[in-house]
């Protein structure tokens, strides 16, 4: 195959999240990204990796027979937010699944259990959180405030149908676009590093329906005078809302990067935060803390991790990588002691006044780097939760993780790709994979939770573990990992 011609075929795989695998007879096979197993695309070569042909699609020529139902979302099309509302809910889940499973049966040595997905209990209006950017949708077009279009860096669709949120998030989204564009304000350009309206951040509780509004934009003051803010204030208020509007906030960010982030936060009215309610327990969750994003598909996470914590009567719990401390305050009321560890400091913050909310008073949350803050904890823990961000988890925290010699782990992972490389230390250390299962936290797109329970039966059992990749003794070096690390 040549770069930048155009070739057509049909997806005969894919491999997480979306890869496909397109045959196209004689003329060979390539990867192309954002296709569904079945279908027959276009698409055309844009590179040559290590022999291997990767294309960019062009074109849907023929649907799958997976793709029965007919996108719910106007938007779908053109949004990068979600990839499979052309497909049943059912067969997403049956993807996901399939998906999880090749990559655990790859990464697990030996025999374990899996136990499939479980889906997530609301298809539509699930997310708690959602982050809109302004921008335009072509160049110079009208101001845009939504997703970031397919496969696109700059242009943004405005996405004031978006199903996926609450109509509430839809009534504000519309409210603050028109505002902004009467006001005439320009939104900030990431190259250039100009411009003043960034993103617009909202978080809406499903179960005790409540909302934090927050604005973000840079410093310029010519700009800010310009917005008269407390107006928009009033219209927001003004909303005929199913949540209570708790807060409004004004977030001053000139950072270069394209995250939100605080260089200073104004209350414009009301709160910082809002609470929410997990498996009867009240959590405090601030504008940057993180919480899982689908509150109901969050209680059957939780659960299942819960079961496979099991027993945990008089022990002492690390839950690495804690957030606002949801998990830890699960365990807290079965457990001697948890501790948890988190970098945000806003979040452990939070951690600490939700485990006072809820009464719980053998909790302990340390803000930091795990990597550095495992050394100086003086607890020794009997189990740990492990549930870091998509990257997985540094080899060298693993290392140390795996030094405190537990006998059992639980691991929630948001990117099962990163899973299977940690998967593949923790099993060179003795550690074998006992079951797994996955859940759907996140319909119509791409992405999808995981667990797995690992146990150490004995301290001898690292010659008994057959590795079947890497240098055959049974032992990993760290560096090898950190190096396989960059493929994922
Ligand atoms: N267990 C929590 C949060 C999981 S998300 C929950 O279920 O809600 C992963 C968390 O890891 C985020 O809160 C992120 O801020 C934190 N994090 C990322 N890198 C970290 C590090 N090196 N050390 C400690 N925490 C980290």
């Amino acid at each position: 195959m040549k770069k930048g011609i155009e070739y057509t075929g049909k997806v005969v795989e894919l491999s997480f999240p979306n890869k496909g695998k397109v045959d196209c007879g004689e003329e060979g096979t390539a990867i192309v990204k954002g296709t569904i197993p079945g279908q027959t695309v276009r698409f055309v070569v844009s590179k040559k990796r290590s022999g291997n042909s990767i294309g960019r699609l062009k074109k849907v020529i023929d649907k799958s027979r997976l793709e029965d139902v007919q996108p719910q979302c106007p938007h779908f099309q053109f949004c990068g937010g979600c990839a499979y509302q052309t497909m049943s809910y059912v067969n997403q889940i049956k993807l996901k699944e399939k998906m999880i499973k090749e990559i655990l049966d790859s990464a697990v040595v030996g025999d374990y259990q899996f136990e499939g997905i479980w889906k997530s209990p609301m298809q539509w209006e699930y997310r708690n959180k959602m982050e809109f950017s302004f921008g335009d949708e072509v160049k110079d077009g009208p101001l845009a405030l939504g997703m970031h279009k397919r496969n696109s860096f700059h242009d943004i669709v405005t996405v004031n149908q978006c199903q996926i949120v609450d109509e509430d998030y839809r009534k504000v989204l519309d409210c603050v676009l028109d505002y902004c564009r009467e006001k005439e304000l320009p939104f900030y350009r990431k190259l250039k590093h100009e411009g003043y309206l960034r993103h617009l951040l909202v978080r809406r509780t499903t179960m005790t329906k409540q909302m934090l509004v927050a604005i973000v934009t840079t410093s310029d003051k010519e700009y800010e005078e310009q917005a008269q803010w407390d107006n928009l204030l009033k219209k927001l208020q003004a909303l005929n809302l199913n949540a209570k509007l708790c807060g409004v906030l004004h977030i001053i960010n000139d950072g270069l990067a394209d995250v939100v982030q605080s260089d200073e936060t104004r209350v414009l009215f009301g709160e910082e935060y809002i609470y929410e309610e997990l498996l009867g327990l009240r959590f405090k969750i601030s504008v940057f803390s993180f919480f899982q994003t689908n509150s109901s598909g969050a209680e059957i996470l939780y659960s299942k991790a819960r079961e496979y914590i099991g027993d945990t009567k008089d022990m002492t719990v690390f839950d690495l990588y804690s957030g606002t401390g949801t998990i830890a305050q699960i365990i807290a009321p079965v457990a001697q002691k948890v501790v948890g560890v988190e970098i945000v400091e806003e979040a452990v913050r939070a951690a600490r006044v939700n485990a006072e909310l809820n009464g719980l008073h053998n909790c302990e949350f340390i803000a930091g780097d795990v990597l550095e803050v495992v050394d100086g904890i003086k607890d020794k823990p009997d189990i740990i939760i492990l549930d870091p961000p998509r990257d997985g988890v540094n080899p060298k925290a693993l290392k140390k993780i795996i030094d405190f010699g537990v006998e059992k782990i639980v691991y929630i992972s948001c990117k099962p790709t990163s899973l299977a490389r940690d998967l593949e230390m923790l099993q060179a250390q003795g550690y074998r994979v006992e079951k797994g299962c996955a859940v759907d936290m996140f319909p119509n797109t791409v992405h999808v939770e995981s667990i797995v329970l690992l146990s150490h039966k004995s301290p001898d059992s690292t010659i008994n573990v057959k590795v079947e990749f890497g240098e055959g003794k049974g032992k990993v070096p760290l560096d090898v990992i950190a190096e396989r690390a960059k493929k994922y």
